[in-house]
């Protein structure tokens, strides 16, 4: 097995690591519903894409009927 010859220098470790830091996920605004939505996906809540009906919503008076109750 390849063992190390020198010891990694913390310096050297966190240059290394100085890429790792996570960047936050980019969105985009649902144009029907505006829901927050991932870019180039279909809307989870409404089922559109470019403003027009991709997905048919099985319980659409289900979700509006809980909106009621919760308000
Ligand atoms: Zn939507």
């Amino acid at each position: 097995m390849a063992v190390p010859k020198k010891k990694t220098s913390t310096s050297r470790r966190d240059q290394r690591r100085a890429h790792d830091a996570l960047k936050a996920t980019s969105h985009a605004e649902c144009q029907n519903c505006g829901e927050i939505v991932r870019p180039h996906h279909v809307c989870t809540s409404c089922g559109h894409y470019n403003t027009k009906e991709v997905v048919k919503q099985k319980i659409k008076a289900a979700n509006s009927a809980e909106d009621t109750a919760e308000e």
